[in-house]
């Protein structure tokens, strides 16, 4: 890791709740939650655009809908997962940390589920799911997010490979860093939308939706 993230990581330390508990869990089961830096950004950006409903693609074992809702009791999240593993797990830890009535889990396939969550108008859309289908996520679910709202994307750098694809070997993880390569492309050039892109840990990307 970088010197710099790495003092930013041990600095920030000291913000760590009870849910940081799970990272070491996730470590060792390739789980791959939001890193440490990035997380703190994206719960920056909920303080600051005052955020309180938040759908987010790519549940896992809860690690990220649980961090977001942390911030404040008012916050609630919409979270999909298709992995029926991890469903049992995010279930388990949303009631063993007391998330129950903040976090909404929606089970299925994310680019079949739309139905369930339209009931609502969102702040913030977090895409975090398989990589090679951002855009298809971006566009099914940001006419749900309100003018002025936040979608926020992780890993638009992945593991270094989106700058860098002729290091790699395999055909199946090349084709998925060029969907992320124009994924990228696609996002600056949305015209409703402002992105910036920040080179911290993996790669985010925040859109703010146009007014
Ligand atoms: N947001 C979590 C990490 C999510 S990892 C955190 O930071 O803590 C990505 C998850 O997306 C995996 O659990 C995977 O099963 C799920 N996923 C991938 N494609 C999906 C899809 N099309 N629909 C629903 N879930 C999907
Ligand atoms: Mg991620």
């Amino acid at each position: 890791m970088d010197l710099n993230q790495n003092y930013l990581t041990q600095l920030h330390q000291k913000l760590d709740t009870n849910i940081e508990n799970l990272r070491p869990y996730a470590e060792d089961n390739q789980v791959p939650i939001v890193d440490k830096l990035t997380l703190d950004m994206i719960k920056q950006l909920i303080r600051m655009n005052h955020t309180k409903n938040i759908l987010e693609i790519g549940t896992a074992i809860g690690y990220s809908s649980m961090q977001f809702s942390s911030v404040a009791n008012d916050i609630h999240v919409t979270t999909i997962e298709r992995n029926e593993d991890m469903i049992a797990l995010a279930r388990n830890y949303f009631h063993q940390y007391g998330y129950n009535e903040q976090i909404r889990l929606i089970e299925g396939n994310a680019l079949e589920t739309y139905q369930q969550v339209n009931d609502r108008e969102y702040d913030m859309i977090f895409i975090d799911a398989a990589k090679a289908q951002s855009k298809k996520f971006f566009e099914l679910y940001t006419p749900l997010l309100r003018k002025g709202g936040i979608v926020v994307t992780d890993n638009v750098l992945y593991h270094g490979f989106v700058s860098n694809i002729d290091i790699v070997r395999s055909r199946n993880v090349r084709q998925m860093v060029k969907k992320v390569q124009q994924y990228n492309q696609w996002l600056m050039e949305q015209s409703g939308y402002t992105t910036n892109f920040l080179n911290i840990d993996d790669g985010l990307a925040i859109s703010i939706k146009g007014e």
